[in-house]
């Protein structure tokens, strides 16, 4: 049947040529639909980087978001251990389900979700924002326009409050002072375009090297 090869595997299409794909979104691991492809749409979706599948009912190939705007962004693509199911992973730019919720799997909405984020990420999401959306009067406007320089300046004396706090044995100041730092180094993380994703990854790549240590 089909030729497809995808990481040098052979695709198993059943007998009506098509192969399940599950598509998951690729930061949180959510499970957000599943759909069907042939040969063709996924030619299309390794071509274009989105999903692409194919509607038993309409007899179509499918290019998700195509009419809402909620496209996949495909990261990674793979196939299960007996080459009969695709599993994608994508960043969504909206709802993968027609009903509108974020999955088709679960009644939560981008809501729901976004209120599952961490507080630094809630906060780093804010900061995205704003530089993205700049408002007058904000501080955090203030620092982007006063540029890289005074930001760094800012961390520079935010870690500093933070000694004196800990020297003076002030935990409620040197709390609050770790919050100011911790926020400044979230402006200057947006400012280079470094993400906390970024510095996780350094942080998993050095447990593992610690681990191999260890044997
Ligand atoms: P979209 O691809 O998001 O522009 O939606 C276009 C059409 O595709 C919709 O009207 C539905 O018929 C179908 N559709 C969209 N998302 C899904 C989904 N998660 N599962 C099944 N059908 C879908
Ligand atoms: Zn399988
Ligand atoms: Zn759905
Ligand atoms: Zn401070």
């Amino acid at each position: 049947r089909g030729v497809l090869r995808v990481n040098g595997k052979n695709i198993r299409y059943n007998s009506e040529g098509l192969v399940p794909a599950i598509i998951q979104d690729a930061l949180t691991g959510t499970v957000l639909m599943l759909g069907y492809m042939n040969e063709e749409s996924l030619q299309k979706t390794l071509d274009t980087g989105e999903t692409w599948f194919y509607s038993r009912s309409r007899n179509e190939l499918w290019n998700k978001g195509a009419t809402s705007g909620n496209r996949q962004i495909v990261k990674q693509l793979d196939i299960d251990c007996d080459q009969d199911t695709i599993l994608v992973q994508v960043e969504a730019q909206g709802p993968a389900c027609h009903l509108g919720t974020v999955s088709c799997f679960s009644r939560e909405n981008s809501d729901d979700i976004r209120s599952k984020r961490t507080i630094i990420q809630q906060v780093a999401k804010q900061i995205q924002n704003r530089k993205n959306n700049p408002k007058e009067g904000a501080y955090t406007t203030y620092l982007f326009r006063e540029g890289i320089d005074k930001i760094l300046k800012k961390v520079g004396e935010e870690t500093t409050e933070v000694v004196i706090g800990a020297k003076n044995n002030d935990l409620n100041e040197t709390a609050n002072e770790l919050a100011d730092l911790t926020y400044h180094i979230l402006v200057l993380m947006e400012e280079l375009g470094l993400s906390i994703e970024d510095v996780k990854s350094v942080l998993k790549s050095r447990r593992m090297e610690e681990e191999e240590g260890i044997q």
